[in-house]
């Protein structure tokens, strides 16, 4: 087991044990934290000794959800049809990429898509991946990709019926597979992907339900009530909503991992609070769908996470941004959230939870993930306002180290080939995107 010892260290974990230390040290053995103090560190027998130069180290940062399939879809051509609602952006946009998807451009879009994490100090991610003509090994794939990143996977297959009954089955056996084989695995967590209850039929719901019979501890991750769309196709079925409908099919638990929310009722949310559900927040990406944004009540109440459904790598741009989003819908002396809080308080808690240990603290016991900054405050800094400099001071990581060993230092990836993920995920790109023209 190797002990390394990082010192001179200015030290910030928001919701932590140990909030803020101006100047101090973390010990570190194998993959794990042992201990976390002020000052000079003790005289500890250690195989390393770092100075880390009065360096700004916070916890590995958690993204809550996304989908790293997306990676290669920036400066993407427009689509032929201007989509005019969700649901056309969904036909217009994403369900033409990921059935363009093939083995090369799904490995590209993880490859350059975790690298990006990675580089913005994530260190854990909750992936809902979909890749209809490649579902066969995709996950196991993405699995392995952030294995040799070592970086800690969230997988699920979005299980959907919009492409006919053989892919419907095809994406089911891959989260069923996956699930089987992961379920032990210290560093990943398998979900049952579902996409949405608006393109999942009675058949299919009951079908996926009863394929679950003799797992344990298994947990949906789907999309819900996003859009009134999904909503009003759950009560035309006869259902009150649409966690009402995915309830009836015994298909919420305490691992359920539920995205948006937005429309769902004050009774729904009751039912994931008595469920021990989880539901994600994702701020930007529902501001570019014009979805409507997720109610205080509804965060406050579940302990909401935060994710970026896509939309970027950067997490503390994320909590900005969703700062933001909200203060343009409040007006004067009305309440708002904390997004530091759903960061750094609730995405632990969550993917400790999930992951079933200790992540995303600064204290004895929690994995050894580290985001470290080179950060000279130019206003000055204490234990009362270190989330101002988060929010506004922080920008990439210098290093990033996962499970104990160094990923990024001094801004360069250790063991990762930069350049040429990059170069082939541009090549990848090009092929994608001429593919999407001809669905
Ligand atoms: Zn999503």
């Amino acid at each position: 087991m190797k002990t390394t010892l990082f010192c001179n260290s200015r030290i910030i974990d928001p919701f932590g044990e140990t909030e803020y230390i101006e100047n101090g040290w973390i010990l570190i053995e194998d993959d794990t934290i042992k201990g976390i103090g002020q000052g000079k560190a003790p005289e500890f027998s250690v195989d390393e000794k770092i100075d880390l130069d009065s360096k700004t180290v916070l916890p590995g940062i958690i993204n809550c959800h996304t989908h790293l399939y997306s990676a290669l879809a920036m400066g993407m051509p427009p689509p032929k049809n201007t989509p005019q609602n969700f649901v056309q952006k969904l036909q217009e946009i994403w369900w033409k990429l990921d059935l363009a998807l093939d083995r090369e451009s799904a490995k590209a879009s993880f490859e350059a898509g975790l690298m990006e994490c990675l580089k913005n100090g994530v260190t854990t991610v909750f992936d809902h991946h979909s890749s209809p003509n490649f579902a066969e090994g995709s996950l196991e794939l993405l699995v392995d990709t952030a294995n040799r990143f070592g970086q800690n996977i969230s997988v699920a297959f979005e299980t959907t019926d919009r492409n006919g009954e053989e892919f419907f089955k095809s994406g089911l056996i891959e989260n069923i597979a996956v699930f089987k084989k992961f379920q032990s695995n210290k560093y990943v967590h398998p979900l049952i992907g579902l996409h949405a209850s608006f393109t999942l039929s009675e058949k299919s719901l009951k079908y996926i339900h009863d394929q679950l019979k003799g797992l344990k501890n298994w947990g949906i991750h789907i999309h819900v009530a996003e859009d009134q769309a999904d909503e009003k196709d759950a009560r035309s079925k006869g259902y009150k909503s649409v966690i009402d409908r995915l309830n009836k099919f015994n298909l919420i638990n305490e691992h359920s991992f539920i995205i948006h929310g937005i429309h769902s009722s004050n009774s729904d949310i009751e039912l994931l609070k008595n469920a021990n559900a989880t539901l994600i927040h994702n701020p930007t990406s529902n501001a570019n769908n014009r979805v409507g944004m997720l109610p205080n009540l509804h965060i406050s109440t579940l302990h909401s996470g935060l994710g970026t459904d896509g939309m970027r790598a950067n997490m503390l741009e994320e909590a900005q941004y969703g700062t933001l989003i909200r203060s343009s819908h409040l007006k004067d002396g009305e309440p708002t959230i904390d997004y530091l809080e759903l960061l750094f308080k609730n995405n632990p808690q969550i993917a400790s939870k999930h992951f079933a240990r200790p992540i995303g603290h600064l204290s004895a016991g929690n994995q050894a993930d580290l985001a470290i900054f080179d950060y000279t405050p130019r206003t000055s800094i204490n234990k009362n306002n270190f989330g101002g400099h988060i929010l506004f001071g922080l920008a990439e990581p210098v290093d990033v180290i996962t499970r104990g060993k160094y990923r990024i230092k001094d801004r360069k990836f250790m063991t990762i080939p930069e350049a040429e993920i990059k170069q082939n995920a541009r090549k990848q790109s090009v092929e994608l995107w001429n593919k999407i023209q001809k669905i």
